[in-house]
């Protein structure tokens, strides 16, 4: 018996939105060459995978200005503008660079509008709140998305590296319910199926859209400790059963949990985009999955 294979689409929580079970994101996206940034958007897409991750931090980490990220999607849009409606497009806003975060209302409404004319349009399906800021009260956030989505410039709100209490307390303020969140999770990262984030995920109906799912790129290649050494074997040992890479096997192991989590393919790479698109044909049983969490945890389970 095998674990459920993932669906077709999934829901964005409750927002009436459906989108792939496999996420694109550009943190690493970068330069200035728009026909190669192109290639890359067509090979998500030719991929299967309708849900775009973005953030207006996404620039700096490659040595770029803030927003460089949004703003190279918005050439590519530009180019090609009927790309944008089988796009999903998420974003971030909520990092200052040097405060380092600010969830103010009047600040997090900027930052949206700012994201969005870098990116040439005028909506973002799913605005986020990047890191959480300690300083700012779950009711102003709560207004700030109140007034995005009133504006039309948000359809649905989530959160990011939250923990389930500042989720639950954001929850609670908002007029309408929060759609997604999005914390780090993979074969190297558990932390999120037992502190209660995805539990909370699932009481809620909130999508998880899993960040670094290749443990930031580590599942791809050599391992460099004896912990990696023995979750690449549990991975390895899926991929070689159904004939995919590791990396497929990895993408698998994060979607097969109940809650639904969406791996966020983070590969700049177009031939390693489209390979993401084989982790759909993965079928993992119970005690696989388990091999590959209980190698993780570095412990035998219970
Ligand atoms: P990842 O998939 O864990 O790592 C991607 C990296 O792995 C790329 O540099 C890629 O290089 C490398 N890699 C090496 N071997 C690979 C292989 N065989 N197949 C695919 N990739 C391989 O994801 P990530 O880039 O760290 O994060 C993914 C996305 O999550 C980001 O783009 C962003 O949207 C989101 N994110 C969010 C947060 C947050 O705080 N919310 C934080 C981090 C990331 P190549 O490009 O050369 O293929």
């Amino acid at each position: 018996m095998t674990l459920p294979p993932p669906p077709r689409t999934r829901p964005l929580g409750r927002s009436g939105i459906d989108v792939s079970p496999l996420a694109w994101g550009m943190w690493r996206f970068r330069g200035t060459d728009t026909r190669h940034a192109a290639s890359l958007v067509h090979a998500a897409l030719d991929a299967g995978i309708t849900l775009f991750d973005t953030a207006d931090v996404y620039g700096p980490d490659n040595g770029e200005p803030f927003g460089a990220a949004e703003a190279l999607l918005g050439q590519v849009l530009k180019a090609e503008p009927d790309l944008r409606r089988r796009i999903v497009l998420a974003g971030k806003g909520g990092i200052s660079i040097g405060v380092p975060y600010d969830s103010s209302a009047d600040y997090l409404v900027a930052a949206c509008e700012a994201s969005l004319r870098r990116l040439g349009t005028d909506r973002f399906e799913l605005y986020m709140i990047h890191r959480p800021d300690l300083l700012a009260h779950p009711d102003e956030v709560a207004g700030a998305f109140d007034r995005l989505r009133q504006s039309g410039k948000i359809a649905a709100a989530g959160v990011s590296n939250h923990t389930p209490w500042q989720v639950a307390a954001l929850q609670e303020a908002m007029p309408f319910p929060l759609a997604a969140i999005q914390p780090e999770f993979s074969p190297l990262a558990i932390a999120a199926v037992e502190d209660g984030t995805f539990d909370q995920a699932m009481q809620q109906r909130l999508a998880v859209l899993a960040w670094s799912p290749l443990g930031g790129g580590r599942l791809g290649g050599e391992p460099a400790d004896a912990r990696g050494r023995d979750v690449a074997a549990a991975l390895d040992a899926v991929a070689e059963r159904n004939g995919v890479p590791r990396t497929a096997a990895a993408y698998a192991w994060v979607m097969a949990h109940p809650c639904g989590a969406i791996p966020i393919v983070g590969s700049q790479t177009e031939g390693r985009i489209r390979e993401a698109a084989q982790a759909m044909q993965v079928r993992m049983t119970r005690a696989e999955w388990y091999a590959v969490y209980a190698a993780s945890r570095q412990a035998p389970l219970p």
